[in-house]
């Protein structure tokens, strides 16, 4: 007989804190001391080129603050290298381990790997429970009268705010059971150069948010001139903040904000429940568009060479802090699919390589968005004009100053297509595309 402990094993993946933490707190509730454990996924970090990613750099910060605090309780974090599926057989070597809680995982890679630890589990007869915790409703909850998902925005908010009720922005009171912790000695952590990264350079914005910034939301989120949102996306992604804490607030302080959180949930659940938009249109007529897809124009895209000011500023601001402003993403994003006619997918990888917010849900949602191919995107005949963006949203041109100091003088890029040409030129090419889709099918 082992003389091994009876444990539970609770799995951190986007939820990266003790507190307020689904998941975590059923494990706590549970019979057995719990383990808490963190797997640095191989077939994940493998695919990032870039060694000094910031995306790492942060998640292993937080890995090391949450063996802080596990470590002052007596108990530790287990943090591995490898293949998820390797690392659970080497653990069920290691430990007894009677259940395993985790919180829910909507990508379609999560998906597949919880189901094969799913299946690895069951043939030892241990439990596999998850929670929701990243977002406030998921899968089914809000659904059309007939029970079929929402794939239209609106309707999916509007029955989403008559769904919640105070339950649902209840906090989760961990910290009433942090003494089911397995008490334990501290667990090695892996280096970051174990696993072939080094530190960034990059500085992560705070996730005590500006309740200042949420008041005004309303008023101020278009300009990105100013600091007028709230730069949480990477510890959303993250789950270093709650989103039940984040939505409660917003709930009492601001509608507008609260939207946005509808959105970040919109986009879970359409991804979720139509997992074929990670590689492909919402809408398939749109996979039917002949992308131009010039290489030296999407370089400049790239760079922010592009010779209009506000693109240029957006993208350069993305390659120097991971970050960009919501409105210029919706610039660029339409700049690129629209004026360029470069397939959206390019534009989506390539902020999925630089975002330090990057998720797949809402960055493949606002790509399609801007390319029309999405459930409940811009009409293809909207092309943004970037000169009365920029006229508009940057109107005393802090933003553009700060990004592109360059831009009035003989040293900036010319236009690299002209605005005129290029709408005609990308509304002729959809429309086309378009109808020769439609008569196909009849
Ligand atoms: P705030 O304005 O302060 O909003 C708070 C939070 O609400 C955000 O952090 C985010 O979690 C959520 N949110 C806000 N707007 C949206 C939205 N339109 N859709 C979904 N969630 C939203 N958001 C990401 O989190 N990751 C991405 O990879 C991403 N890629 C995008 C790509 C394109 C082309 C576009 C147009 C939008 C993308 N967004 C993405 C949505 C939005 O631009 C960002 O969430 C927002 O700019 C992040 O800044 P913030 O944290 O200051 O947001």
């Amino acid at each position: 007989m082992s003389n091994k402990k009876n444990i539970s094993i609770f799995w951190h993946r986007r939820d990266l804190r003790l507190h307020d933490n689904a998941g975590a707190y059923n494990a706590l509730k549970s019979d057995f001391p719990v383990l808490p454990l963190f797997i640095f996924d191989k077939n994940i970090l493998d695919k990032l080129d870039n060694k000094e990613d910031a995306r790492v750099h942060f998640i292993y910060k937080n890995i090391q603050k949450l063996q802080t605090q596990l470590t002052d309780m007596g108990s530790s974090l287990l943090v591995k290298y490898g293949q998820p599926l390797e690392i659970w057989k080497e653990i069920l070597d290691d430990y007894e381990v009677k259940e395993v809680y985790t919180n829910r995982d909507y990508e379609p890679y999560a998906q597949e790997r919880d189901k094969s630890v799913y299946e690895l589990l069951k043939e030892k007869d241990i439990s596999f429970k998850g929670a929701k915790d990243q977002v406030i409703f998921d899968k089914n909850e809000v659904t059309k009268d007939d029970g079929k998902p929402y794939t239209v925005y609106t309707p999916y908010s509007r029955k989403w705010r008559a769904a919640l009720t105070d339950d649902h922005l209840k906090s989760y009171p961990n910290n009433d059971c942090f003494n089911n912790y397995l008490k334990t000695k501290p667990l090695p952590l892996p280096t970051l150069s174990d696993m072939g990264f080094k530190l960034s350079e990059a500085d992560f914005p705070d996730k005590e948010f500006d309740e200042d910034i949420i008041e005004q939301y309303a008023e101020r989120r278009n300009f990105p001139g100013i600091q007028s949102t709230t730069r949480l996306g990477v510890h959303l992604r993250f789950g270093t903040i709650s989103i039940r804490q984040l939505a409660a607030y917003a709930k009492e302080h601001s509608d507008t904000f609260l939207n946005e959180l509808i959105w970040r949930d919109f986009y879970h659940m359409i991804l979720y429940h139509f997992p074929h938009v990670e590689d492909n249109a919402f809408r398939a007529k749109y996979d039917t568009i002949p992308w131009v897809n010039n290489e030296a124009h999407f370089k400049a895209w790239c760079e922010g060479k592009t010779g209009y000011p506000m693109v240029d500023a957006g993208m350069r601001e993305l390659n120097e802090t991971g970050f960009m402003h919501n409105r210029v993403r919706m610039v660029v994003a339409s700049f690129l699919t629209k004026h360029l006619l470069t397939d959206w997918r390019w534009g989506e990888a390539y902020f999925a390589e630089k975002l330090l917010d990057f998720d797949l849900a809402a960055n493949n949602g606002g790509w399609q968005w801007a390319a029309g191919s999405g459930c409940d995107a811009a009409p293809y005949f909207r092309v943004f004009n970037p000169t009365s963006q920029f006229d508009k949203f940057d109107k005393d041109r802090t933003y553009v100053n700060t990004w592109v100091p360059e831009w009035e003088t003989a040293e900036y890029p010319k236009p690299i297509v002209e605005h005129k040409f290029a709408r005609q030129r990308a509304i002729d090419t959809y429309k086309e595309a378009l109808s020769n889709w439609q008569e196909a099918q009849s």
